[in-house]
């Protein structure tokens, strides 16, 4: 009775984000969870389940992790928060400020913490703009993200999103914002002849006019939109690109930070150092609320040359609980580490899309950076011929995989929803992997059985 009475309480009172209303106030909850150890979770009814999307991405470390809640514990018995505004400052956020500096690329050495991912990018648009504007250039303001990108749901990392369901909901955002073709190499390095140069981001630089553009916002891997990979060299070009017309590269690293990817910061796959690095989810694994924008060392010393109040910041903004988490999942992630077996993991994962793409026709473009990965599904592969728009193929198999007790995430391309996204907790092993391969072997098999 209990779980059911929480059902409908849930129903009534709990307006859950990213959920469909009307099915949630119908059906109650999919699953409450009540427990997590390792790469597992477990709900109120005792099911257990594997968690081969880390949540939303983000506990890096695995649930359940003992020593993060003896830490929080810890700083929350001696004190659980402190204000950072006006000169205020505490322990853990100054350790965790400097521990930031030393494992970022470049001189990313200074920090401005958040609660979260959106907030982060915000922040980043803020900085940027600020930035300029104490160069006397306060024309400098534009923002360019990427076709099919994810940034966050505040206004201006809602704009900044590409994915059209999140502008349906709340229509127009901030305004100055321009998103440009992903990916396109040859472009940005200049090549005006490639047949992809209208709408990339060079031709909105050259456009707008590199005097109005602020910065440009990408995440190294794209994450919700897609799981899409840069093409080697697409980085290092916008990097230049950026470079020469004085634009801030702001790197998203929410999801691809904190060893996701086989290095700890995406950027670091391709030796690329940003402007401003966002950072939120893998900091703390998701045992705090937290979120920061590195900022290189020109920008930092541009605005401590201010002297009035900057005036933005969050409540919780340098928490000392939620920096004290960060500061031993940081610590962990190395003691154990982590990051390597992320880049064996990834290994047996390539060899588990291998296999699953040899035993189905309908499996194709698979891919994994780390543990960030994906793969597709096609009604012909070898024709390129997706399903009928109707049927919402990843969705099929991530259901058939959820009745097998694995937790899986679709995701929309350009032909329908047909991409299955992978990303398990960075502590899982071989045997686990295998496991999540052989469960989406047997659905997969019962989708093929429906359609082909
Ligand atoms: N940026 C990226 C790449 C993300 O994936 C997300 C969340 O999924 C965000 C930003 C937003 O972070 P948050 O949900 O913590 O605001």
């Amino acid at each position: 009775p209990y779980i059911s009475e929480l059902a409908e309480l849930d129903k009534k009172h709990y307006l859950h984000p990213t959920t469909v209303p009307k099915l949630h106030v119908e059906n109650g909850p999919k699953l409450t969870f009540s427990e997590g150890e390792g790469i597992y979770v477990k709900c109120l009814n005792g099911e257990s389940y594997i968690d081969g999307l880390s949540m939303l991405w983000n506990v890096n470390i695995g649930h359940g992790n003992k020593e993060l809640a003896e830490t929080a514990k810890a700083q929350m018995s001696k004190l659980a928060f402190s204000s950072s505004f006006a000169g205020f400052s505490n322990e853990p956020a100054v350790h965790l400020a400097e521990k930031l500096s030393t494992m970022a690329p470049g001189d990313l050495n200074s920090v401005f913490f958040t609660s979260g991912g959106s907030e982060s990018n915000d922040t980043a648009f803020k900085l940027a703009r600020f930035y300029w504007k104490l160069q006397g250039l306060p024309d400098k303001r534009k923002i360019i993200a990427l076709k099919q990108s994810y940034h966050g749901v505040t206004i201006g990392a809602q704009t900044a999103t590409a994915i059209p369901a999140f502008h349906l909901f709340s229509g127009s955002g901030m305004t100055e914002v321009f998103h440009a073709t992903a990916h396109v190499t040859n472009c940005e390095l200049g090549d005006k002849s490639d047949p992809n140069y209208k709408g990339c981001i060079r031709d909105i630089v050259e456009r707008e006019g590199a005097d109005t553009i602020a910065a440009i916002i990408m995440e190294p891997v794209q994450g919700s939109g897609g799981v899409h990979m840069p093409p080697d060299g697409y980085l290092q070009a916008v990097r230049k690109l950026c470079d020469e017309f004085n634009i801030l590269f702001i790197a998203d690293e929410v999801i691809c930070g904190f060893g996701r990817t086989g290095e700890m910061f995406g950027v670091d796959n391709w030796g690329v150092v940003p402007d401003l690095m966002c950072v939120a989810k893998g900091i703390s694994s998701g045992y705090s609320q937290l979120g920061g924008v590195l900022l290189k060392e020109k920008i930092h010393d541009t605005i401590v040359q201010y002297d009035e109040v900057l005036a933005h910041g969050f409540t919780y903004s340098g928490h000392p609980t939620a920096c004290a988490v960060a500061l031993k999942n940081i610590e962990i992630l190395e003691r154990n580490q982590v990051v390597e077996n992320v880049k064996d993991m990834e290994i047996v994962l390539e060899d588990g899309f291998n296999y699953l793409k040899e035993k189905h026709p309908t499996v194709t473009k698979s891919r994994a950076l780390g543990l960030l990965s994906a793969f597709e599904l096609y009604a012909d592969r070898e024709e390129g011929i997706p399903f009928d728009q109707s049927i919402l193929s990843a969705t099929e198999v991530v259901e058939e995989c959820f009745k097998r007790k694995l937790i899986l995430r679709p995701l929309v391309s350009n032909v329908g929803r047909n991409i299955v996204a992978i990303a398990p907790p960075l502590i899982i092993n071989k045997q686990q992997v295998e496991e999540i391969i052989s469960i989406l072997d047997d659905a997969i098999s019962v989708f093929e059985k429906k359609y082909l």
